[in-house]
């Protein structure tokens, strides 16, 4: 991390802060992380990643063929697929795109939860009632919670849980306010059965006491639910991405681009905004850097797998802060109040941010997206 350095700014708290100029387009930092997990209804519903590393399993044309739900389209041209082989464990059949990422699972949280998950399983009860009440589009899993436990069990615990400490934490009224976010309106109920339920599985066990009561447990939901990074691949966003760097004249470009259009167009009458391998993972690293409404980096996944790179948006010079957007491209564009708003509630904080620092004159009123959806969670 020479390029970097972790400091306490006053204000702020914790900041991440160039050692160096920086140049628009460098790489700050690259990243895997330290646990990660599939949505439990991406991985239901077939999307097939690496179950360790979420690299796509299946080729950029069966990947088409599965999202429009037709098994006659053809991809006009040929790219490298990104697996070109698949593993998997001789045990529960999950699925790697190595003999690497099947031991690297295996060696850190694997063992821990193998074969636990199907009927009769140590974990298929809490699964099954995390199924019940988290439909798509998906935020959280408890399966991200179990690994972290299986972390603990198969490596230094201590180690472990010194690493989970640093992620930025919080009082219990707000670590109940994030769960509230991240469970939606019958929270209590859902929390108080799935901490039941955690409680009856690990209840004896010492080396998770920290994270079996209802304060820890909490706690460790909300740690997720503010530090955890969303993950995304598809191999059909690699073949894209792969015919876009390629050369042809004009009019095949042209051809294909009508062509890409119509496949996307076609996701969307199938599944609508599901195109993803969806999951999300802890970095520890990445989850130092604060946010802002203008970011000078982004976060950015350049090899189909949950392996992120932070990179330079623009020149960034010594003792200057780096921050990233917590939110997306969409909310971005949204008014200051609508910002702050969405950050208040998901992440507990205020943006003082220079882009906030300038529309500080704006009334407090919320873009107009925002009320249109507003009118729509109310007719249904
Ligand atoms: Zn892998
Ligand atoms: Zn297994
Ligand atoms: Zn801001």
């Amino acid at each position: 991390m020479s390029k970097l350095r972790i400091t306490v700014l006053e204000r702020k708290g914790r900041a991440v802060i160039a050692n160096k100029f920086i140049k628009e387009g460098e790489l700050i930092l690259t990243e895997s992380p330290l646990i990660s997990a599939q949505f439990t209804w991406n991985k239901e519903y077939g999307y097939l990643c690496c179950d360790h590393c979420f690299l796509p399993l299946e080729s950029a044309q069966e990947n088409v063929r599965r999202l429009a739900m037709d098994v006659s389209i053809v991809l006009p041209k040929q790219v490298n697929e990104l697996a070109d082989q698949i593993d998997q464990c001789n045990n529960c059949q999950a699925k790697y795109c190595s003999p690497k990422c099947a031991s690297s699972a295996a060696a850190s949280y694997h063992n821990f939860e193998c074969n636990q998950y199907k009927f009769g399983g140590r974990f298929y009860e809490i699964h099954e009632l995390w199924k019940k009440s988290h439909y798509p589009p998906e935020t959280a899993t408890i399966d991200l919670v179990i690994r972290i436990f299986g972390m603990i069990k198969q490596s230094n615990s201590a180690e472990v849980i010194e690493l989970l400490d640093n992620f930025s934490k919080h009082s219990c009224n707000e670590d109940l306010q994030l769960c509230h976010k991240m469970l939606g309106e019958k929270f209590s109920i859902q929390l108080s059965q799935i901490h039941k339920e955690v409680q009856r599985i690990f209840g004896n066990d010492d080396q998770l006491a920290k994270y079996i009561s209802y304060d820890g447990f909490v706690s460790l939901l909300a740690i997720l639910g503010t530090n955890a990074q969303g993950i995304g691949t598809s191999s059909f966003a690699h073949w894209v991405q792969s015919i876009s760097e390629m050369d042809m004249s004009e009019e095949k470009r042209t051809e294909i681009d009508t062509f890409i259009d119509a496949i996307y167009s076609r996701f969307n009458d199938t599944v609508g905004e599901f195109l993803d391998n969806e999951g999300s993972g802890l970095y520890v690293q990445q989850s130092k850097f604060n946010h802002s409404c203008q970011p000078n980096a982004q976060i950015i996944f350049p090899n189909s797998n949950s392996t992120l790179n932070v990179v330079a948006l623009q020149d960034i010079h010594p003792e200057e802060e780096i921050c990233i957007s917590y939110i997306d491209e969409c909310m971005l564009s949204r008014s200051r109040h609508s910002r702050q708003k969405y950050l208040k509630e998901n992440y507990l904080f205020r943006c003082e941010c220079e882009k906030c620092g300038s529309q500080i004159e704006d009334l407090d009123v919320t873009s107009e997206e925002d009320e249109t959806e507003m009118d729509t969670d109310e007719d249904n």
